[in-house]
């Protein structure tokens, strides 16, 4: 173990993760290896972000091509990797304009700002509320984390952001009584991701939805987690048929690049006008000329396709693991957006597993997530099974 570095770390770095004590140095796939050679199954892949596996050769290539010959210019000229990101995501969603920046938190800061603006523009300013959901995550900075339904994220930065209500996930009936004449917009997760792996009802979303017709609300997406693929589909609205008027993307977007992206229709995006909003980075050139790749690969090495197959094989396993196993409570998925309740802590097991070569991540105190690139394999899958199956004896 690289102990050196790690005291080094802890001398030098904030304090904001605990983080596990191991160097990593190199990936390759869903592989990574530390400083020591010890080689690891990603199951976590930067939480949600590496879709495409570690050191994608043709993300290599590009990034290294673009970073010969541009990296960045401001935002007050065009370039022409990030028009042609932009027309790729509006082809392949119902959006009509993007916006870019560097972050999942950044992309929802804009779709909260639009979402106010737009209603600030036919003069209804006292329409600024914003109905989240509890159990959310929406990002740290003050606006996001005001968003966000967990007092945790919150503690210690009072005062908050004004202007966020909350209700369950699911319920309908609350969402529907929270409403009011100062409501602008419902911001959701089509899959709660740090809450839990939890799952909207069949009929939730759609119904959502006609609530924000009949109050003439905007619906936001936070596909921040759920989108690129991760569900099975690229964005996971598609799985259930509503259409939100803004979507907010960023993790898989860049395969580990830094970059996020607000999606609107045009109706909507048309209340940020010149000065509105703006990032220096957003949608640089090396930044989105990562992400076109991304998008490239997707559709020639059918990454989608790949994630139904191995998504449901990934399933089939945990539901036989929760046949052999009592401390398994309910094993919950779509795609590779994979969560197994526990009756019991999931921290010792992150840990177990860590130990054997097998990196997986635990929301929620007992909710074990397994968000993996979605090009991981059948063999990697039973590996971790196995690994799973010895340990839960234990457990
Ligand atoms: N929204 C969702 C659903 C997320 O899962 C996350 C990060 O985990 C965020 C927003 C915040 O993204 P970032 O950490 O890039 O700011």
């Amino acid at each position: 173990m690289n102990m050196e570095l790690i005291e080094q770390a802890d001398r030098v770095l904030a304090h904001t993760y605990q983080r596990y004590p191991i160097v990593f140095s190199r990936g390759r796939g869903a592989t990574l290896w530390d400083t020591d050679g010890k080689q690891y199954t990603d199951f976590v892949a930067g939480i949600a972000v590496c879709n495409l596996g570690h050191a994608h050769p043709r993300i290599a290539d590009v990034l290294a091509q673009q970073a010969r010959v541009l990296c960045h210019v401001s935002n007050l000229y065009y370039t022409l990797p990030q028009v042609t990101l932009a027309t790729m995501l509006v082809e392949k969603s119902f959006g009509d304009r993007v916006f870019f920046c560097n972050s999942g938190a950044e992309a929802n800061e804009a779709a909260i700002k639009l979402a106010r603006r737009y209603f600030h523009a036919q003069g209804k300013a006292d329409r600024h509320r914003i109905i989240a959901m509890d159990k959310s995550f929406h990002g740290r900075t003050m606006a996001t984390l005001s968003a966000t339904g967990q007092d945790k994220i919150r503690q210690g930065f009072s005062p908050i952001l004004e202007g966020f209500d909350f209700v369950p996930y699911n319920d309908l009936d609350a969402l529907e009584a929270m409403v009011d004449t100062r409501t602008c917009a419902v911001l959701v997760e089509p899959v709660q991701g740090e809450g839990g792996i939890r799952f909207p009802h069949d009929s939730y979303l759609g119904a959502v939805r006609k609530l924000c017709d009949d109050n003439g609300l905007l619906l936001i997406f936070d596909e921040i987690q759920t989108g690129m693929g991760r569900t099975g589909s690229l964005f996971a609205y598609e799985q259930c048929d509503v259409t939100p008027d803004i979507m907010t993307l960023a993790k898989g977007l860049g395969n580990g690049l830094p970059i996020g992206a607000m999606v609107a229709r045009e109706e909507v995006a048309a209340a940020f006008t010149p000065g509105a909003h703006a990032t220096t980075f957003g949608g640089n050139p090396l930044v989105t000329a990562a992400a076109v790749e991304v998008l490239r690969v997707f559709e020639e090495e059918d990454i989608l396709g790949r994630c139904v197959a191995v998504g449901a094989y990934f399933r089939e396993r945990l539901l036989g693991l929760k046949a052999r196993h009592e401390c398994i409570r309910e094993v919950r998925s779509r795609g590779l957006m994979v969560g197994m309740e526990l009756a019991g802590e999931g921290a010792p097991l992150v840990s177990a597993c860590m130990n054997r070569g097998f990196l997986i991540n635990c929301t929620q105190g007992n909710v074990l997530r397994f968000v993996p690139p979605l090009v991981i394999s059948r063999e990697e899958v039973d590996g971790l099974i196995d690994c799973l199956d010895e340990l839960l004896k234990g457990f």
